[in-house]
C-alpha cells in the first residue's frame, strides 16, 4: 500500500537525469511518526536541515511516498560513490523506519523487507536501475552514516533479485591471496567498485563489510574473505 505524505524537501534533477541508483537507510528514530514529521517538516528542523526520502517504509511495512521518483529528494547529505558527488540527483532514497545504532537497531520487520523488495523490484524496472547500484548510505558515506546496518537483510534482497552480494566459493585463491598480501591492491579494487568518500582504510573496510561480510564486521585485520568478496562483486559487475 502506498500513501503519499508530499514533502517540500526537494528540487529538480541535475541536467534532469535520469535516476541510476537506490540508496537504502533506515531513519534512526525512537517513533516512525518523528521521521514522519520531520520529513514533511512538522518538526523543528535541528542542524542536520530539511530532508526527505522519496519513501519510507512504515512499521507495518505501509509504503509512505514523499517526493516523486523523477524529482530530487534530499537525502544522502555529503556522500560520494565512483566520482559521483551529487548522489541525490542519481539516486530513489529508501528509508525504512529502525531506531537505529544510536538506539535499539532492533531486527528489521517481515513487513517491512517485503516491503522494501517490492518497492525496490518496481524502481529497478521502471528506471532500469543495475543491482550494482543498489546501496546503502553507509556505502556512499562511510565514516558518516552507519545505516542501513548490519542488521539490513542485503542476502535476502539478492535472493529476491534485488542488489549483489559476494560469491565466495567462486572465487579463485591465487587473486584474492595477493590482494591479501598488498593491501593497497584491495583498496585500489574497493575504490573501483566504488568507494571512495574518505581514505580511511580502516573505515573504509568495516563499511564495506558492514554491507557486503556483516558476519565479519568485528575482524580488524583485512583477511581472505573480503579479497574474495571484492573480487566477486567487481566480477558481477562488469
Ligand atoms: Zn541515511
Amino acid at each position: 500500500m502506498v500513501i503519499d505524505m508530499p514533502s517540500k524537501n526537494w528540487d529538480e534533477r541535475a541536467g534532469n537525469c535520469n535516476p541510476t541508483y537506490v540508496i537504502i537507510h533506515y531513519t534512526g528514530t525512537k517513533t516512525a511518526d518523528e521521521a514522519k514529521n520531520r520529513f514533511c517538516d512538522k518538526a523543528p528542523a535541528d542542524q542536520i536541515g530539511r530532508i526527505a526520502p522519496h519513501y519510507m517504509i512504515d512499521g507495518n511495512g505501509d509504503i509512505l511516498r514523499f517526493v516523486d521518483e523523477s524529482k530530487r529528494a534530499w537525502h544522502a547529505g555529503h556522500s560520494k560513490w565512483k566520482n559521483i558527488e551529487d548522489m541525490n540527483s542519481a539516486s530513489i532514497g529508501v528509508e525504512i523506519w529502525n531506531s537505529g545504532h544510536e538506539h535499539q537497531l532492533e531486527e528489521f520487520l517481515v513487513e517491512q523487507i517485503e516491503s522494501v523488495i517490492s518497492l525496490i523490484e518496481e524502481i529497478k524496472g521502471r528506471w532500469n536501475i543495475p543491482d550494482a547500484n543498489i546501496l546503502g548510505h553507509s556505502d556512499i558515506a562511510p565514516g558518516r552514516k552507519l545505516d542501513p546496518g548490519e542488521k539490513f537483510p542485503w542476502r535476502k534482497l539478492e535472493v529476491n533479485g534485488i542488489g549483489l552480494m559476494p560469491e565466495l566459493l567462486t572465487e579463485q585463491g591465487g587473486q584474492a591471496q595477493e590482494l591479501l598480501e598488498t593491501p593497497d591492491k584491495f583498496y585500489t579494487r574497493l575504490s573501483e567498485f566504488g568507494y571512495t568518500y574518505t581514505q580511511n582504510q580502516d573505515v573504509l573496510l568495516k563499511e564495506f563489510r558492514r554491507h557486503y561480510l556483516p558476519q565479519s564486521l568485528d575482524i580488524q585485520e583485512l583477511d581472505i574473505e573480503s579479497c574474495q568478496a571484492i573480487l566477486s562483486l567487481l566480477r558481477q559487475s562488469a
